[in-house]
């Protein structure tokens, strides 16, 4: 304790990178959202076409396909518009000749008018309708967040890195019904636990409460299965591709290895399975949680009051991420702090801010070498522990 008193905070200083930099009026930013918007609409057209492939069954249920078709008719549009716009401005050309080539291909497949019909329900599908409705929302919430109220303003959208943690953001949704099924798997070893009649007088309590103890049961399991990816030896190299990152924005939390993002799910669905709240409350954690976990990694300096003492904010959760010795191994909780403030391992200085991000040691930069990382790291310990044994 008394080393943190004595530690020395600094400021986190962010260089202007102007050549990842989008400026107004050079067509990088028409160039990229021609792209953007030109991938995602083929992507939609893809998921009206197959359905059944390509669309999340509990997903299906919350939102009308017609509706949105008006949206992917906008979308298409506004890709071909911005498209257009880059050879006006006669710069990235190439980004806007290739937004305006994907929305054709769009079109060319049937476009936004796509008759809409019923899905043969499987099992195990892409998540290609959560992936392009969570990217949409996330550019829309929170880039508007970290453009208007920004922690670093020199902190560029495409800073570095982002790409790998673009296709981790991709993978993570991509993979939605793979990880619910395994998800159910690891859950139904928890049958035996169920109790109807605990359920039924669960779902009688204030839809509120259920709200609060389903956030507690939630965070006491996550707290703790964090907690033990950063002391258990062997499990600390998976977590460590999450903290391998050192520029946090919304994109920032994807990072993490699949054995993580499983074991992850599977773990939380426990508490919620035993508890069994009502429709409505396990929606509105779902919720909760997802924009949380987008928000807590978010490069922004949005004021939370006498919240910040309450809920995982940005400000705590980048304290878990920095290499600065007192904030090493602290701020496990992804929902509330009570229980780093329970345990003791809560790291929260009045105003600062990390000044260093990632981990002590550095992990290979790219997707496939942070995959293999774990078992490469496991071999190693398995190698040193048996030459130990050895010089016996
Ligand atoms: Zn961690
Ligand atoms: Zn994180």
């Amino acid at each position: 304790m008394s080393n943190k008193e004595k530690y020395e905070y600094r400021n986190r200083v962010v260089e202007l990178d102007a050549e990842r930099q989008f400026r107004l009026g050079d067509g990088k930013i028409s160039g990229y959202l021609s792209v953007f918007l030109g991938a995602l609409s083929l992507l939609a057209v893809l998921a009206y076409l197959y359905p059944s492939l390509l669309t999340t069954t509990e997903l299906r249920k919350a939102y009308d396909a017609e509706k949105l078709q008006v949206v992917l008719k906008y979308g298409m549009y506004f890709s071909l518009f911005f498209g257009a716009m880059t050879h006006f401005l006669k710069k990235y050309r190439r980004l806007g000749c290739a937004g305006i080539l994907l929305t054709l291909l769009a079109f060319a497949l049937g476009g936004y008018a796509v008759p809409v019909g019923p899905v043969e329900p499987m099992e195990l599908s892409l998540g290609v309708d959560w992936l392009i409705l969570a990217l949409l929302g996330s550019a829309a919430i929170f880039l508007s967040l970290e453009k208007l109220l920004p922690k670093y303003k020199n902190q560029v959208i495409l800073r570095a890195e982002w790409e790998t943690d673009f296709i981790y953001f991709c993978f993570n949704h991509l993979a939605i019904s793979a990880i619910l099924i395994y998800a159910n798997y690891h859950t139904s070893h928890f049958n035996w636990a169920v109790s109807p009649s605990f359920q039924e007088s669960f779902q009688a309590l204030p839809t509120v409460l259920q709200f609060l103890i389903v956030l507690v049961a939630a965070d006491f399991v996550l707290y703790w299965e964090h907690r033990l990816f950063h002391v258990v030896k062997c499990l600390w190299p998976v977590h460590a591709v999450h903290h391998s990152v050192e520029n946090l924005d919304w994109l920032a939390g994807s990072r993490g290895h699949f054995i993580q993002v499983f074991s992850e799910r599977a773990m939380v669905m426990v508490p919620l399975y035993l508890l069994g709240p009502s429709e409505g409350v396990l929606n509105a954690y779902v919720v909760f949680a997802a924009l949380q976990a987008v928000l807590i990694h978010c490069n922004t300096r949005l004021p939370f009051g006498v919240l910040k003492y309450i809920f995982v904010t940005p400000q705590f959760h980048h304290w878990h991420h920095s290499s600065e010795k007192p904030a090493i191994d602290t701020n496990f909780g992804a929902h509330l702090v009570l229980f780093d403030w329970l345990f003791g391992t809560m790291h929260m200085p009045k105003t600062h801010w990390p000044a260093e991000y990632g981990t002590t040691k550095p992990l290979p930069k790219t997707i496939v070498g942070q995959t293999i990382y774990p078992f490469s790291s496991l071999v190693k310990m398995m190698r040193t522990k048996s030459r130990q044994g050895r010089d016996r």
